[in-house]
């Protein structure tokens, strides 16, 4: 096995994080192994999947090279300050180079207690473990930029939460696991060195091509927090708009919840809608709709402005630096709207939609999110419906396949007009659009019913065997087989899970 562990984040001044090592459990097991994803950092995946993987995976062996440690940090949650937080149950082995130089975070989460617990048991139960690694994993599938899965396994030992249940750990691998809240902690602290050094870390990191970074007198200087600003708006903008065109809903997007690197990450509460509707919440916890599907762009711009105080209160900045900063947060509502108006052009079939500032485009989307609503449509078998009309003079065994799911509901019918007459504005053919419209518009997501599913299976009757179909099938959403036809169907009535629970 050959890894390259180049731990720079533990290099860092002492006060951005504490030494700790995991705490052993009694009998660790794997679950899964994420092959594909243990090759590309260098593991040996037959390793992995033996008693020493197992052990490596809990925390109760430590690889050569791993400096672990736990990396404080603070936090708006649902909208106020909770002060301190940190990694209260995951710890940071170390950061991984792979196969292509490219560098990853290797955490533990669910390892044991760190300084950061608070009243934590520093566990993870079995369930929020198997969701994030279904629902990351899809989410890696579906070209949205996500924390992984490298392998999961179940610690022996139980965790009490709502009830009773036996506890696991995910071994999570992600560009890194900077927040905002890191900055806001150090804000809090008054500690414009460290803001500093985390500002200019974070753009060597994930903004290398910034060519901005300079410093003035050995400072980094504020032009570089300005631009590290626009370059976090843009990519918390794009991912935002991701989850939008997929309906994913994150469900806890606290400012300790949303990564530098513009990855999604948390996914204790998070869930897929069925039907479209912007008000859609699943999370127990989200009483008042705060982070309700539709409130997603708003909240990422709230939070962005959280990173701007941030970035320029510790600092001194002047009039000038908040102004800018100001500026960058008011281009966001476009910034979406570029991002999402074109990821909706791809499922639409449409190369052009909204390339212009082209009301009549914006129009077109509006109108097919209002006529979803009103008919109470399935979000994702909507564009997969599109699709099909697109082939449907010589439907092939994919088409007759899908067509068990009903066509669109004759409200629709005006509407597909106006967007077949938008497509002879455009170059192309309905072969080549069908095509394309198929590599972008999913016929699965983890939706919420199956997930629970699977987790009540493995966690009840500790059968493993639900949980490891539906990540294989999630890890190709685009390509439909009738043997899977249960995996792309909406729960029916007696079937629905509503709400969802953090870990
Ligand atoms: P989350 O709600 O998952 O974003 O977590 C918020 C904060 O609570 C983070 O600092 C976590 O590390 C901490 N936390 C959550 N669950 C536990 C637990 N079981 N033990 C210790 N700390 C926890
Ligand atoms: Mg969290
Ligand atoms: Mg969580």
């Amino acid at each position: 096995m050959t890894l390259r562990f180049d731990n720079t984040y533990a290099a860092l001044p002492e006060r951005f994080y504490s030494r700790v090592n995991p705490e052993p459990v009694a009998s660790p097991e794997v679950i899964r192994v994420n092959d594909a994803l243990a090759e590309q950092l260098g593991f040996d995946v037959a390793w992995l999947k033996s008693d020493e993987g197992a052990a490596f995976a809990v925390g109760n062996k430590l690889l050569e090279g791993a400096d672990p440690i736990a990396t404080v940090y603070g936090g708006h949650q649902f909208g106020n300050w909770a002060g301190q937080l940190g990694d209260g149950r995951a710890v940071l082995l170390g950061e991984l180079l792979d196969q292509d130089g490219e560098r990853f975070d290797l955490q533990l989460k669910g390892s044991g207690r760190t300084p950061y617990s608070r009243g934590g048991d520093g566990r993870a139960p079995l369930g929020p473990v198997l969701r994030e690694y279904v629902v990351s994993e899809a989410m890696q599938a579906l070209a949205i930029p996500t924390s992984r899965a490298l392998m999961a396994a179940t610690t022996g030992e139980s965790v009490r939460r709502r009830g009773v249940e036996p506890g696991g750990v995910i071994v999570r691998v992600a560009q890194s696991h900077i927040r905002i809240g890191t900055f806001q902690y150090f804000a809090s602290q008054g500690d414009g060195d460290a803001i500093r050094t985390l500002a200019e870390y974070v753009l060597e990191r994930h903004y290398p091509d910034l060519e901005v970074l300079h410093r003035v007198d050995g400072v980094l200087a504020e032009a570089s927090l300005l631009a590290l600003l626009r370059a976090v708006a843009e990519r918390q903008s794009e991912l935002v708009a991701k989850w939008q065109l997929v309906g994913f809903i994150h469900g806890v997007m606290n400012t300790d919840n949303m990564l530098l690197s513009g990855e999604t990450i948390d996914y204790g509460p998070c869930a897929f809608m069925n039907e479209y509707d912007p008000a859609t919440v699943y999370s127990s916890i989200d009483r008042q709709g705060r982070y309700a599907y539709g409130n997603q762009p708003r909240i990422a711009q709230w939070n962005v402005s959280r990173l701007a105080q941030a970035l320029l209160g510790a600092t001194e900045a002047g009039d000038a630096a908040w102004d800018a900063a100001q500026a960058v947060i008011d281009e966001m509502p476009e910034m979406f709207r570029v991002a999402y108006s074109r990821g909706m052009g791809r499922k639409l079939g449409l190369a052009t939609l909204c390339e212009t500032q082209n009301d009549e485009d914006w129009a077109l989307i509006e109108d097919l999110l209002e006529l979803m609503f009103e008919t109470n449509s399935d979000y994702t078998l909507t564009f997969v419906r599109l699709t099909e009309l697109l082939g449907e003079d010589a439907p092939d065994a994919r088409a007759e396949a899908l067509a068990k799911f009903g066509g669109l509901p004759s409200e629709f019918d005006a509407w597909v007009e106006r967007w077949r007459a938008r497509m002879t504005e455009e170059d192309g053919t309905d072969a080549e659009r069908l095509a394309s419209m198929r590599a972008e518009n999913p016929v699965f997501i983890p939706r919420n019913h199956q997930v629970e599913a699977v987790i009540e299976a493995a966690v009840s009757r500790g059968d493993f065997a639900p949980f490891h179909q539906l990540v294989e099938v999630l890890a190709r959403p685009f390509d439909y087989a009738p043997s899977d036809e249960a995996f792309a169907r909406p729960p029916r009535d007696e079937e629905r899970v509503e709400a969802t629970f953090c870990g």
